[in-house]
């Protein structure tokens, strides 16, 4: 796809937002000096938000002997934002203001057997339904929903196209939720939202080249090259978890043998728990969540079946990632999702000595892995700032006609 002089006006005006977000209240110049961008197009851009009620101006500051400068800051009450985190296990629902400041929230269980689109989609519904009431945010000041769903989507035509771990193919999501909803909906899939989230708020701010992994029952990778989310070309870049990690190794719902999922994402640190202690009681054999807890618990007390279980996950994560460090040469991984913040720093002592182990050296050498440093759901945070691209995509004088954002024809 070429990106087009629309594009690019809508990135910038994207860029300068995001920065106003990360300093508020900030001046033109300053806002100049962090985009790049010249004087001249932030303070058209400026207007364009200020014209928007995007932004507000809130005084001056004085400059070394120059004339004063006006300072702008994001107009957090000009409406709200939603990011839903859908996991396999789980819905979370955050509303924000434009600040991306959380206001209210809304936690759901998921089975793994309640998999019915029909059934998400009424409790994604509920979800936001409730953060809506909670916040006292009229409906018509929601600027937009954005919702993660695991897998492989399609975000133009708002649909689920496979998600491995529930066998959904083709689920038109957004046009189910359009149903329930009247807001502007948007989709993707966790791997772009966390990528966003250390993008605007995490480990991430200021690095041209990071990794975000994402463990959890699945698990996959976001790509920022050269500053910008990398998508691929049909949205589907960063499915290093169905990479193969084992020829011939354990089955995956995708089809493949021995992807790195079957030994990094939840269900396969339970099959080698099981295989290394059949009968431990960190075992809860219907619950994910439960075991990885369990697990986490074991560490800390250094139960010697849990310190294995983490050694021989971050062993194979590490094979994993070094395939990462020496494709990618990457600034900075950053291991994100419930697992991830589950096992917390003996899984990220555990990861960097197995990648040490494998990747080559010049590659490694300015490659820095952490834990994801944001201490609310990257996921929904992220999602939520999906749903302020989208609202700026779609609005304003000269992007009329170039919605991407979702309006609700069936597709
Ligand atoms: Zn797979």
């Amino acid at each position: 796809m070429k990106r087009t002089s629309r594009d690019i006006r809508t990135a910038n005006r994207y860029g300068v937002l995001r920065h106003v977000v990360a300093a508020s209240p900030v001046s033109r110049q300053e806002l100049a000096a962090a985009t790049g961008l010249s004087l001249a197009t932030v303070a058209n851009l400026v207007g364009e938000l200020l014209g928007l009620g995007m932004l507000v101006e809130v005084g001056f500051e004085d400059s070394d002997g120059g004339r004063p400068r006006g300072l702008v800051a994001v107009n957090s009450s000009k409406g709200a934002l939603i990011g839903v985190d859908v996991a396999e296990t789980y819905i979370h629902a955050e509303l924000f203001d434009l600040t991306l400041t959380v206001r209210a929230r809304a936690d759901a269980e998921v089975r793994p057997e309640e998999n019915d689109p029909a059934e998400v989609v009424a409790r994604i519904a509920a979800a936001v339904s409730s953060v809506v009431q909670q916040a006292g945010v009229a409906a018509d000041r929601v600027l937009g929903v954005g919702v993660s769903v695991p897998g492989q989507v399609d975000r133009e035509g708002g649909v689920s196209v496979f998600a491995p771990n529930w066998d959904w193919h083709d689920v038109p999501l957004l046009r189910l939720l359009a149903e329930h909803l009247p807001h502007p909906l948007h989709l993707d899939n966790p791997l772009r939202a966390c990528t966003v989230a250390e993008q605007w708020f995490g480990a991430a701010r200021g690095r041209d080249d990071a990794v975000v992994v994402n463990l959890g029952t699945g698990v996959g990778a976001g790509l920022a090259l050269g500053g910008t989310l990398h998508r691929g070309v049909s949205n589907s870049a960063g499915e290093w978890g169905h990479t193969t990690l084992v020829l011939d190794g354990r089955p995956c719902h995708c089809g493949n043998q021995g992807c790195v999922e079957g030994y990094a994402g939840a269900p396969g640190i339970m099959r080698t728990l099981r295989e290394l202690s059949p009968d431990s009681p960190l075992l809860h054999p219907d619950g994910q969540t439960a075991t990885i807890e369990a697990l986490g618990r074991g560490l800390a007390e250094g139960d010697p079946v849990a310190v294995k279980v983490v050694h021989t996950t971050a062993r194979y994560l590490g094979a994993a990632l070094a395939d990462l460090v020496n494709l990618l040469n990457p600034e900075l991984i950053v291991l994100s999702g419930w697992v991830a913040a589950t096992l917390g720093e003996p899984l990220l002592a555990e990861v960097r000595e197995a990648v040490a182990v494998r990747a080559l050296r010049r590659p490694l050498a300015n490659t820095e892995i952490v834990l994801c440093p944001i201490p609310s759901n990257p996921v929904s945070l992220g999602a939520a700032t999906f749903a302020l691209e989208g609202s700026l995509a779609s609005v304003g004088p000269k992007n009329r006609r170039t919605s991407p954002r979702w309006r609700g024809t069936p597709v």
